[in-house]
């Protein structure tokens, strides 16, 4: 199975071979504001930088944080750490075009989740059926 993604501009597309790892969230601040709190692990050997390694910039992190970010810089997209030297590394899972085949295996920082991030699917859908009018 092969698994396809992209930024929101489709200047960097990747592909990714076989099952991810794992898919999480994260709802720490950090992961929150950088945009990229849901994540798939993926190991290097899967992952494939088809296009656009050249619009890809990453942001070295200030300490006590260690990971990297990398962003397009055409679009803003976060992407997770596609160009990470890692043996697996995470990859924004919003960033996925398709079905990455697993279901969320775990969350992390519950305690930072802020008090609207509830569960969404008790919540009407205004934009479920195309060219309906919102009330
Ligand atoms: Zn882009
Ligand atoms: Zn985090």
């Amino acid at each position: 199975m092969t698994i396809k993604g992209s930024c929101a501009c489709g200047s960097v597309r990747f592909a990714i071979e076989g099952t991810p790892s794992g898919l999480g969230t994260c709802h720490c601040s950090r992961c929150r504001k950088l945009g990229s709190s849901s994540i798939i692990f993926i190991k290097r050997e899967q992952f494939s930088l088809l296009e656009g390694e050249g619009h890809i910039e990453t942001i070295q992190p200030r300490a006590p944080y260690t990971y990297t970010r990398s962003f397009c810089r055409s679009c803003g997209t976060a992407l997770g750490e596609p160009l990470s030297p890692d043996k697996s590394f995470p990859i924004n899972a919003q960033c996925l075009d398709s079905d990455p085949g697993i279901a969320h295996s775990f969350h992390e920082f519950s305690e930072d989740r802020p008090v609207w991030d509830a569960p969404l699917d008790i919540l009407r859908d205004i934009h479920s059926t195309p060219g309906e009018p919102i009330q």
